[in-house]
């Protein structure tokens, strides 16, 4: 077990963990909420450095990352645990394993992970994703330091649920994140995913005050965050607090984990398209198969920038590749 940063001592030989806004107090012996932390003699620890569950190169564009380096590849890597407990999970064969239990574990340090990135013809880095990342934070900023010096780039596939500290000691080494915003609604944050929303809003806006690149993600699920009004006020805040350049992708829910209800229907897709696109310049939806809906359109000019089937991509006009090749209007993100 390697020592976790972010905790302090709270007496009687229990620990209080400061990583995430749940702030577990943990015994002597026990772990946290995300089973990755555990005290020992009055010590955090983290369970999970070193540890891959998951690791393999990906398109950007299944982070989802429609706006950073499109059509490049980044290699992905995920551990086990997480810090909330949607029913609703499509990877909870990882996000909701306990680290002590899981046993098909492989193991790989910061510099070789890089070393790997930098060898793989065409790779732009490392993302971390699959499961919550932030609950193995201290392998993901040694990793983040090594990638960096390799000259490649970093990327976070999160809930946010992180505290402002940690955030702040990470995003020096972090390019791009992707931020899942699953609903604008303490009850559903609280009820579905076992966490709070004011913390993820805070996590999204100290980013797009450092200046990384951002693309948020909302999972559509019918009958729970689907209404039109609470849907208006999220886009409506992202607007104002994010800008309306920060690209959002509606997520097609499919049945998963404990979740069984349909999968969303098309029209409430649709309907919640039109209407993010009153506010925000780049809509899209996802897991719906090749649609339109996935392509970028410069909001200036209006002609197609971008063309996607699932992962196949057709960069039609972009200058200088950030650009919009027709008018000049920015489209992508400065760092490539
Ligand atoms: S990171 Fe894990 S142990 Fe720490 S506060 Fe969050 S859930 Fe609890």
């Amino acid at each position: 077990m390697f020592p976790a940063q972010f905790f302090e001592s709270a007496g009687n030989g229990k620990v209080r963990c400061l990583l995430c806004p749940h702030e577990c107090l943990i015994a002597e012996g026990k772990t946290g909420i995300c089973k990755a932390r555990k005290n020992q003699n009055g010590k955090l620890r983290t369970l999970v450095y070193n540890k891959v569950a998951a690791l393999h190169s990906d398109p950007i564009e299944k982070k989802p990352l429609y706006h950073f380096y499109p059509g490049k590849m980044i290699l992905s890597i995920g551990e086990a645990g997480c810090n909330f407990n949607c029913p609703f999970c499509q990877n909870h064969h990882i996000s909701q394993a306990s680290p002590e239990d899981y046993n098909n574990f492989s193991y790989i340090n910061p510099d070789l992970l890089a070393e790997q990135a930098s060898k793989i013809p065409g790779n732009i880095g490392v993302a971390y994703t699959y499961n919550e990342p932030v609950i193995f934070y201290e392998f993901m900023s040694d990793c983040a330091v090594a990638v960096k010096n390799s000259g490649l780039k970093n990327v976070v596939v999160s809930n946010g649920f992180i505290n402002p500290e940690p955030l702040k000691r990470l995003l020096p080494f972090i390019d791009a994140f992707n931020i899942d915003l699953k609903a604008f609604s303490e009850n559903f944050y609280q009820k579905q995913a076992g966490g709070k929303l004011q913390p993820v809003l805070e996590t999204l806006k100290t980013i797009v005050k450092s200046g990384k690149h951002l693309e948020v993600t909302n999972l559509v699920i019918p009958g729970l965050n689907d209404d039109s009004e609470e849907f208006k006020s999220m886009v409506k805040w992202i607007k104002t607090e994010l800008g309306s350049d920060v690209p959002l992708h509606l997520s097609r829910y499919f049945p998963a984990y404990h979740a069984d209800y349909p999968p969303t229907p098309l029209s409430i897709l649709e309907n919640l398209f039109l209407l993010a696109s009153e506010y925000l310049n780049f809509v899209y939806i996802g897991n719906i198969g090749e649609t339109d809906y996935s392509a970028t359109i410069c909001p200036s000019c209006k002609k197609t920038i971008i063309k996607r089937n699932r992962y196949d991509i057709w960069i039609t006009s972009l200058q200088e590749k950030i650009n919009c090749g027709y008018c000049g209007r920015k489209i992508v993100a400065e760092n490539q």
